[in-house]
């Protein structure tokens, strides 16, 4: 078999892995507890679907233009604009299969063969193959949890060499939860901007924000900081919509265009009627999104306390997306061992840090029912007292 370099370097998402490995335990009928969700446990919500539902009915079932349809790019430029302070035209948008498509065609956009990707970790583990994927090189700067899992001005000073050609910055974040604030947000802006440096703003948890942190899009901050970013959203967590496929960015002209041209040759338009509820979750009542993050809050809440209260695990509180990165280097295991070990021992599946990049964590999702959360953290707290 003559595969091609470039997948034969790819790293299979350890993600999926611990997914299917949970998955297989549960249909032999053993009780799992899985906090490895990277997706909301909620149904997207009726007038979602009814408008999807009605596109059906009604034959929207045609290709759309392929960087979207334009009452959904319309729909988009206006929550941009009312919800983050960014002027995106509609010709400016892009919408995609998924924020991830969103993500790679943004990478693939501007970065050419043995171009520097800075990407801070811990890391949502598809962004340094995204970078393999089209030649780039990625860099990983690593956090700390002392400074809440958010690369500094300065990390992403001394990282830069004359090949960096942008940095990823994804808050909230996944896996850390972290949300970077708008002073943090701009030095690295100032930094980019001194060299150029294109900004990817990942900006997929938004809507999930705790505790009064206030969500805040990089490309809004200065017209400097706007010619750089490439601002990426999508539907699949504020609206638990990850089925649907949807995500959209907003770019200079230039890129967006260019975006356009390569998604025209590649997968073409996202799915009709999927865009079409997409457009209901944006025009809709908001309120579902408010009651979700009420939801997540509460466990939130729970899960840090319990988390906090176990001998040996230490966690930052994250002040978005649903994820607890929990630190377990006291026991002086590899994540990948633990991981393991918990699974096969107490039945508790989770996410092994190293698949982000930082082998001292796990990281816990709370997008499942505080039933299971109290369940498997009881596992947890007895399976730790015999490390
Ligand atoms: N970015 C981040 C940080 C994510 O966690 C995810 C989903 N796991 C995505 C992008 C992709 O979301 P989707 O393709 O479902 O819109």
């Amino acid at each position: 078999m003559q595969l091609a370099n470039r997948v034969l370097d790819l790293t299979p998402s350890l993600t999926l892995a611990i997914d299917s490995k949970a998955k297989a335990l549960k249909a032999e009928g053993v009780d799992v507890c899985g906090f490895g969700a990277g997706e909301p446990d909620m149904d997207t919500p009726e007038h979602i679907k009814a408008a999807a539902i009605e596109a059906l009915q009604g034959g929207f079932t045609k290709y759309t233009p392929s960087s979207g349809m334009p009452e959904l790019r319309q729909a988009i430029s206006e929550k941009f604009k009312n919800d983050n302070g960014l002027d995106y035209k509609p010709s400016q948008i892009v919408v995609s299969n998924g924020a991830k498509q969103s993500c790679s065609n943004a990478i693939a956009a501007v970065c050419d063969v043995g171009d520097e990707v800075i990407i801070p970790a811990p890391f949502w583990l598809s962004y340094p193959e995204m970078a393999r994927l089209v030649g780039a090189e990625p860099v990983i700067v690593q956090t700390t949890a002392e400074n809440d899992w958010k690369i500094t001005a300065e990390q992403f000073e001394n990282a830069m060499t004359p090949r960096t050609k942008m940095i990823i910055i994804n808050s909230p974040g996944n896996p850390t939860g972290s949300v970077y604030t708008k002073e943090e947000l701009r030095a690295i802006s100032e930094v980019a901007a001194e060299e150029d440096i294109y900004i990817l703003s990942d900006e997929i948890y938004e809507k999930l924000t705790y505790d009064g942190a206030e969500h805040v899009s990089i490309g809004s901050l200065t017209p400097e900081a706007y010619d750089l970013t490439i601002t990426v959203n999508g539907f699949s967590k504020a609206y638990s919509m990850t089925g649907w496929r949807i995500g959209y960015l907003g770019a200079p002209e230039a890129i967006a265009k260019a975006i356009d041209s390569m998604q025209s040759h590649s997968t073409s338009g996202p799915c009709s009627f999927s865009q079409k509820g997409a457009l209901a979750a944006l025009k809709g009542d908001q309120q579902c999104v408010t009651d979700m993050r009420e939801e997540f809050n509460i466990r939130r809440e729970y899960m840090f306390d319990r988390i906090s209260n176990i001998p040996g695990l230490k966690a930052v509180k994250p002040q978005g997306a649903f994820y607890i990165l929990a630190d377990i280097s006291s026991f002086g295991l590899k994540s990948q061992n633990f991981a393991d070990r918990l699974l096969s021992k107490a039945n508790v599946a989770l996410v092994p840090g190293i698949a982000f990049g930082d082998d001292q964590t796990v990281r816990l999702s709370y997008a499942t029912s505080l039933d299971i959360i109290k369940t498997g953290l009881d596992r947890i707290e007895e399976f730790c007292k015999t490390l």
